[in-house]
């Protein structure tokens, strides 16, 4: 996998020796256990997928990962994007709007020893206020368009990487200047499953 990685472009060496690191197999269904490693999303159920690994590496990189980052993520999904984050060293806070998900990668997390993780069932359109200023925000959905709270729960310097758009979406790096200014990059096009709002009770 981390050789995929490499030919398509990733050159951040903390990153791939994190995805290296992580069973990713443990997050998949064991249908798909065959193909774990292959640069490919899968179904994780209520019409969710777990992120391609190269999704996955290149919002890793831009995200620019230092140890003791205090990072929001909006949706946890099967939690493998939140244990690569947590094994650069970074304390992570990840919402998620389907309830079973949710307590299936917190559970998940909590056994393979993740204890830098908090999983939270949580609408993340709001953000999560209670922990906020973030050095960094990961949306890992597609959103319509830059949800207001996150990028006012970014600390002064820190950094929202979310992708925007409805059918395609352009990966968005925005960094906070000051308390009223912001930096806005448009990136690469992906294709993600989309960012709603409320939540999904079982
Ligand atoms: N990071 C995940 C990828 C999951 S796909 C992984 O590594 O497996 C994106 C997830 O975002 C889905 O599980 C979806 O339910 C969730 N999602 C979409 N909109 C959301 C919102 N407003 N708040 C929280 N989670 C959301």
């Amino acid at each position: 996998m981390v050789d995929t990685l490499r030919r398509r472009g990733i050159t951040n060496e903390a990153v791939l020796a994190a995805m290296a690191a992580i069973p990713r197999h443990f997050f998949l269904d064991k249908a798909f256990e065959e193909h774990a490693y292959d640069d490919k999303p899968f179904p994780i159920g209520n019409e969710q997928t777990i992120s391609q690994p190269f999704t996955v590496a290149y919002q890793t990189s831009l995200l620019d990962v230092h140890a003791r980052d205090r990072i929001l993520e909006i949706g946890t999904g099967s939690g493998y994007q939140a244990a690569v984050l947590a094994a650069l060293g970074a304390k992570v806070y990840t919402v998620e709007r389907h309830e079973v998900l949710s307590q299936q990668a917190k559970m998940l997390l909590d056994e393979m020893g993740f204890s830098g993780i908090r999983c939270l069932f949580r609408d993340g359109s709001k953000g999560l206020p209670e922990f906020a200023p973030y050095d960094k925000i990961l949306v890992t959905a597609g959103a319509p368009v830059v949800p207001e709270p996150l990028k006012q729960q970014l600390a002064i310097g820190g950094m929202l990487v979310i992708p925007v758009g409805e059918e395609v979406q352009y990966m968005y790096k925005i960094t906070r200047l000051s308390e009223t200014e912001y930096k806005e990059e448009v990136l690469d096009a992906f294709r993600f499953v989309p960012f709603l709002e409320g939540v999904q009770k079982k």
